[in-house]
């Protein structure tokens, strides 16, 4: 059996005690390979060879590193077809959405900010008659990436990516449950001769590893993109040691359609909003709120076009929906489909499991779920699902639909179908979130600021702001 290696210091490494474990392919519920289970005397050589290579690296003119950064681009896309098959592999979506987002997402990462940085400049106040002030951004030092499990390269590429190009040298870890196309980003490193401790991969639990990663005096700020609980845990252990922290963390969208939308583009994009990634994207609407007027036009429509979705194996070009990432997660969001009817919804479409012929007998399969006739403050309409399952509920008002969409403890993101201008803005301007597409949905500019608010957490990803958190603005005044 493979097993996959630490990347540290430039270097393929086993880990410290020798200790591995299992890396199940959800689509068949197979191991096929073994990962490190990595500890703190793994996460201490990865902290010791970057703080060597950080005065190296971090005295490289911007142009330097983002040249560095457009190398790794190009290494992935030269072995793009091997990243698209381990990223399904592993996280048991389908290989077309592998191919025509992940990889060429993680691909475009790194060309971003490699040419990003080149673009990148600091401010200076002229005081009149007084003197100037200019503000110099210095890279933190050693900073720490620990990314999650459902779009795997995609979020550590887009977490390293800008924390490299501004001079820092890192300690990542990529998901227990997705590593491997972090090994494969180790063989790319290799390869095009990357400066060695500059981009260390650490592989483990989070308990384990990942909790080291945030203790280590020596790294001073964490990049962080998981659940919200997992956020709290991070929260307690970094804010009092003072450092830099952004989170990126859970979410329960909503989906806010009026009578009058586009109602074809509107129900079109929705199954992609709902399903996609088997709904495991972050920025999923699961909790669908519909102007009555149209409630039971879309209900039907709803309805007949999920019941029409395949839920098949990775490679099958006809699929719609892959496997769930793992056979925990994929009991939780059965659980969750089960304390829906508890709390009185009903299932209009999808609900039970399927199973498909071997070898895929074994895997995770869900098909996708509509439930409707729950309140909006059930848990079930609460909590996080993350998983192929959406709410329907009507409402008759733009004041109704707020209450209920701002009832949640999270806020990443909103759409809303209208063809009224005005109202579209003043809902969007109105709604808790970080992120609002208004008749759309996903459509991403990598120079937005990304990320959420209340429970989905801290600070902003993307464009300038990336470059600012990886940075420590210095002001120097000078008098005339
Ligand atoms: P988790 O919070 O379970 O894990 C995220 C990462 O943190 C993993 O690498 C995990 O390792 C690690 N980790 C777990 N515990 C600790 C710890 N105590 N200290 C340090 N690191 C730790 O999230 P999931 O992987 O389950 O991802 C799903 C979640 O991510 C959902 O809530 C989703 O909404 C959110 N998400 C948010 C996005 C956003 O942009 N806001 C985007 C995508 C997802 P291990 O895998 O070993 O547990």
């Amino acid at each position: 059996m493979e097993k996959i290696q630490n990347f540290i210091n430039g270097e393929f490494v086993p880990p410290y005690h020798q200790k591995y474990f299992n890396n199940i392919n959800p689509s068949t519920g197979e191991t096929y390979c073994e990962i490190p289970n990595s500890s703190s005397e793994d996460v201490e050589k990865a902290v010791e060879a970057a703080e060597k290579a950080f005065p190296y690296w971090s005295n490289l003119s911007d142009e330097e590193r983002g040249n560095w950064l457009i190398k790794i681009s190009d290494g992935i896309a030269n072995r793009m077809d091997e990243f698209v098959q381990a990223e399904s592999r592993d996280n048991g979506k389908l290989v077309k959405l592998a191919k025509r987002v992940d990889i060429p997402r993680a691909i475009s990462n790194f060309r971003f900010y490699g040419t990003g940085i080149q673009h990148y400049a600091s401010k200076s106040h002229h005081t009149v008659g007084v003197g100037i002030n200019y503000t110099l951004r210095k890279p933190i030092g050693i900073v720490g990436c620990i990314s999650p499990w459902n779009l795997p390269l995609y979020l550590f590429s887009w977490k390293i990516a800008p924390a490299l190009a501004t001079g820092n040298c890192v300690v990542a870890k990529p998901s227990e449950v997705t590593p491997y196309t972090a090994f494969l980003l180790g063989k790319v490193l290799k390869e095009i001769n990357f400066p060695k401790g500059v981009l260390n991969i650490v592989h483990g639990y989070g308990k384990d590893a990942g909790s080291e990663i945030v203790r280590h005096p020596k790294i001073t700020a964490i990049s962080f993109t998981g659940g919200t609980e997992t956020g709290k845990i991070i929260s307690s252990i970094a804010a009092p040691m003072f450092k830099k922290l952004s989170l990126e963390l859970g979410g329960k969208n909503p989906n806010i359609i009026f009578d009058d939308c586009d109602f074809d583009e509107m129900i079109k994009t929705t199954i992609h909003s709902s399903f996609s990634n088997q709904g495991e994207i972050c920025l999923c609407g699961s909790r669908i709120f519909i102007q009555r007027e149209i409630y039971e036009k879309f209900k039907n429509a709803f309805v007949e076009k999920t019941k029409n979705l395949k839920v098949s194996f990775p490679s099958d070009e006809n699929a719609n929906l892959g496997a769930i990432v793992s056979q925990p997660h994929y009991e939780k969001i059965l659980s969750y489909i089960e304390l829906a009817q508890q709390e009185g919804g009903t299932i209009l479409a999808g609900g039970k499991t399927v199973t498909l012929e071997a070898p895929h007998d074994k895997g995770f399969y869900i098909e996708p779920t509509i439930i409707e006739g729950l309140s909006y403050d059930c848990r079930t309409n609460q909590e996080e699902i993350f998983g192929p399952v959406v709410t329907i509920t009507p409402f008759d008002t733009e004041e109704e639909v707020l209450k209920m969409a701002n009832s949640v403890k999270y806020g990443l993101s909103a759409t809303i179908w209208t063809k009224d201008l005005q109202r579209a803005h003043r809902i969007a301007n109105q709604v808790e979130a970080g992120i609002i597409w208004i008749n759309s949905w996903l459509v991403r500019d990598l120079r937005t600021p990304f990320g959420g608010v209340k429970a989905s957490g801290i600070g902003r990803e993307g464009g300038w702001d990336a470059l600012d958190f990886f940075t420590e603005p210095k002001n120097v005044f000078i008098p005339y």
